[in-house]
């Protein structure tokens, strides 16, 4: 008998049952009957659908008007974790009321249509843009989502399709398309995708304008395919539907070249501090010269109109000043100042700090002009060696005391020890 009879017919390449790809193009085959196989792919696909049809069978019941949280409930709620910005606040609880009025109290009539309130924000970094808006998702219990505009692409080319944005709302959602379909999608750094924008990939559109094209259906309420595994879309996919008439969008943006294009506008020349010599005057003219922007300054900057169309409600954050800083580091229930005194109390010892260097910590951190995002680096640093000693020496150091120079980083933290125990003082 020869070697070739032995072996009985040549092997067929084991292949997935249901995409037929052969076991070296996918991760993982897994066997059933003999000759059936399944892909790592084909797997996620199933759970994906699967997870789709469970999620609509056990819809809740959209909750109704008499639920709503009023716009005064929501400022008060949002106070609890944001300084300042009380425009911006007022504003946003008002859209955001008034869009979860729109579609539950289903008050289209064939006279009356009212518009879809997505909202624009406007700040420098660090004021509170995300926080407001992933604060406002908590408080209305709703999914919250965020992506960024700068890694999106038109289709076609290499990039992100704009509906891997609805992909993150649907697995903040646990793939409860229903609930997803009623939460917040926070788009950010859209100002980066404006159409005057040189600063793009040569693989992307060059302009940054088909990307906001790509967005004005979903900003507006489509019915968007969204692939449940995420990536490009891929025709032999199934997709995931996801209708975003009821989906809030907030895009968000530092803007940062606006305040040159309103200036010339209104024909104000700007004063143009250097940065950190009048932290409190350069904050002030920046605030107040955004308060003036109009639709046309937006278009001049790159925005097209059909796009701000689609945003009709803006609204300003201002530049954090001294003093909100300071409140920041203790006001807000996850301030700084309070959480390090909770780490530090876990070890025994009291954390002070002088009132003096809470405003020093600021000014720094109004130097570094990333808003109050510089705090935590601050703190980091000045926290590094107490947190390095303490744990060792937990019985000596009752108190540390963060004094003005420890904050200008001219000083150590002081440690105070604990007093020597009784027992000595009778002997
Ligand atoms: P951005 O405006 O760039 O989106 P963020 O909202 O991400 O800024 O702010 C970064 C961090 O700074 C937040 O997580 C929060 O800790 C702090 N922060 C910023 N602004 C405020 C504010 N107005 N009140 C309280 N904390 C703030």
């Amino acid at each position: 008998m020869t070697k070739k009879q032995n072996e009985g017919p040549p092997k067929r390449p084991e292949r997935c049952s249901f995409c037929g790809r052969a076991s070296k193009d996918v991760g993982r085959l897994i066997s059933g009957l003999p000759g059936h196989y399944i892909c790592n792919e084909c797997i996620e696909l199933c759970n994906a659908i699967l997870a789709e049809e469970t999620a609509n069978r056990q819809a809740p019941p959209p909750a109704s008007l008499e639920d709503l949280v009023t716009p005064a409930r929501i400022v008060e709620a949002l106070d609890e974790y944001i300084i300042g910005q009380e425009s911006a606040k007022k504003t946003l609880s008002v859209a955001v009321y008034n869009h979860f009025k729109r579609f539950l109290g289903n008050v289209d009539t064939p006279e009356v249509e009212i518009e879809k309130s997505n909202i624009l924000l406007i700040g420098p970094t660090g004021s509170g843009k995300t926080l407001l808006a992933r604060t406002l998702a908590r408080i209305l219990d709703v999914p919250f989502a965020i992506g960024d505009a700068t890694t999106l692409t038109e289709a076609g080319y290499v990039g992100e399709d704009v509906e891997n944005l609805l992909l993150r709302l649907l697995q903040a959602a646990n793939f409860d398309v229903p609930r997803a379909q009623q939460g917040i999608l926070f788009i950010d750094e859209v100002d980066k995708i404006g159409k005057t924008n040189q600063n793009v990939s040569i693989t992307r559109d060059v302009s940054g304008e088909g990307v906001q094209q790509s967005l004005l259906k979903m900003l507006e309420g489509t019915v968007s395919n969204v692939p449940p595994q995420g990536g490009r879309k891929h025709p032999e996919q199934a997709y995931i539907q996801v209708d975003t008439t009821n989906i809030l969008f907030i895009c968000s943006g530092t803007f940062t070249d606006l305040k040159g294009i309103i200036s010339r506008r209104i024909g104000k020349k700007l004063i143009g501090f250097k940065l950190g010599e009048n932290p409190r005057g350069e904050a002030e003219e920046l605030g107040k010269l955004l308060e003036k922007v109009e639709i046309e300054d937006l278009i001049e900057f790159g925005i097209i109109p059909e796009f701000l169309g689609r945003l009709p409600i803006i609204c300003l954050l201002k530049p954090l000043t001294e003093d909100d800083l300071i409140k920041i580091m203790v006001e807000p229930r996850n301030a700084l100042v309070k959480q390090y005194q909770k780490f530090f109390e876990m070890e025994g010892c009291e954390l002070e700090f002088e009132e003096q260097a809470l405003r020093e910590i600021a000014k720094r951190a109004i130097v570094r002009n990333t808003g109050a995002r510089a705090l935590r680096a601050i703190f980091e640093s000045i926290m590094l060696d107490p947190m390095f000693d303490l744990p060792s020496s937990r019985k000596n150091i009752s108190r540390c005391i963060v004094t003005a120079a420890t904050a200008r980083g001219e000083a150590p933290i002081e440690y105070i020890k604990a007093k020597p125990k009784q027992k000595r003082d009778i002997a």
